[in-house]
């Protein structure tokens, strides 16, 4: 059961678990880039929240803003050139942004872990995935080699790396991409994390790998009562993983809601533009009709509804007035001010 929470200040909107508080509470974050161009409001006031054992998808196309609010989840972000100006990250209660250090490595990659698109450089070439996944046992716990090698087998076994026994001396090149993710996914779970954090793990795989390593953070996380955070451009690889979307664009939330309702009856003309560009394999041939125009320079955002310019819903009303996130539903939000329309157009 979950409770959904909205601030009537800032019009963001957060759910929860209705007892027993959110693992990660993200509140009106705000983080932007001060570069020799101007400043860029990379993420525009943000808020969700994530409890055990849920999956949110924050899903939106490159530049929205995603990614960003991950890293600053993380405290990876680059400083400079980027500042979060406001906003809390409260990790079971407690501000990330007020933590000393020396906390904060304590949290990172061991409560809070983090999987990359790109496992091929996340990967040290010169070292065994074994040592690689045994050092996160070592470095953190402080095992004995031998012991750090046991636990690095069962954790390859745990993400289905056929031959782990056999394999865990190889290097990465000798892995195929979805193998080296998996074991990016083992070297994350290996401290048993609290939160997990996928950024695009499988926009560099093809279609049947990305497909499998879904399946299989799909099945770790029901293992575990461990909160996923996905982070894609594809909505059609969350539907069988998450239990809620947030739709980004051009650094704010436009669209929240679960994640069978987005499907079913989606109240933001930018997310009826996502499902209809998914490739649907029961319609081969069809042609896809992808969302025109580009993603807008987050420099300089245009005025009113950031969307307008690409959305063939637009009216006068759109270019001078921001929506705020409205109330679809308890648990569904929607910042178009005609998400009734769009809402009504899909029953
Ligand atoms: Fe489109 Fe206007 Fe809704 Fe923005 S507010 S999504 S421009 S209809």
């Amino acid at each position: 059961m979950r409770q959904v929470l909205v601030d009537s200040d800032t019009g963001s909107n957060r759910t929860a678990a209705a007892l027993g508080g959110p693992l990660l509470d993200v509140d009106n974050l705000h983080v932007e880039f001060r570069t020799d161009y101007g400043v860029v409001r990379a993420v525009d006031g943000i808020s969700y929240t994530l409890a055990g054992g849920e999956s949110l998808a924050i899903l939106g196309e490159s530049g929205s803003g995603k990614s960003v609010s991950a890293q600053a989840v993380m405290g990876i972000l680059d400083t400079p050139p980027a500042f979060v100006t406001q906003g809390s990250i409260k990790f079971r209660g407690e501000d990330m942004l007020k933590m000393s250090p020396e906390r904060l490595r304590g949290i990172r990659g061991a409560r809070i872990a983090m999987i990359f698109q790109d496992a091929l450089s996340a990967l040290n070439p010169v070292f065994s995935v074994g040592d690689q996944i045994g050092e996160m046992f070592r470095a953190h716990q402080g095992m004995s080699k031998k012991h750090a090698k046991i636990r690095a087998i069962e954790l390859m076994d745990r993400v289905r790396i056929p031959s782990a026994r056999e394999r865990v001396g190889d290097y990465p090149h000798q892995f195929s991409g979805g193998m080296r993710q998996r074991v990016m996914i083992a070297m994350a779970l290996a401290l048993d994390p609290d939160i997990l954090i996928a950024d695009e793990p499988t926009t560099a795989l093809d279609v049947t790998v990305q497909a499998q390593v879904m399946a299989l953070l799909a099945d770790l996380q029901q293992e575990t009562s461990m909160g996923l955070i996905l982070i894609t451009h594809d909505l059609g690889v969350v539907a069988d993983v998450a239990d809620r979307i947030a739709v980004m664009y051009a650094g704010r939330i436009v669209e929240d809601a679960p994640v069978h309702e987005v499907y079913a009856r989606p109240a933001h003309p930018y997310t009826e533009g996502l499902i209809a560009s998914i490739p649907r394999l029961d319609q081969k041939g069809q042609h896809l009709d992808p969302i025109a125009g580009q993603p807008p320079n987050l420099a300089h955002i245009p005025a009113g509804c950031s969307f307008h310019p690409r959305c063939p819903r637009a009216r006068r009303r759109c270019s001078v007035d921001v929506p705020a996130l409205m109330d679809v539903s308890a648990e569904h939000h929607s910042a178009c001010h005609y998400w009734e329309e769009v809402v009504n157009d899909h029953r």
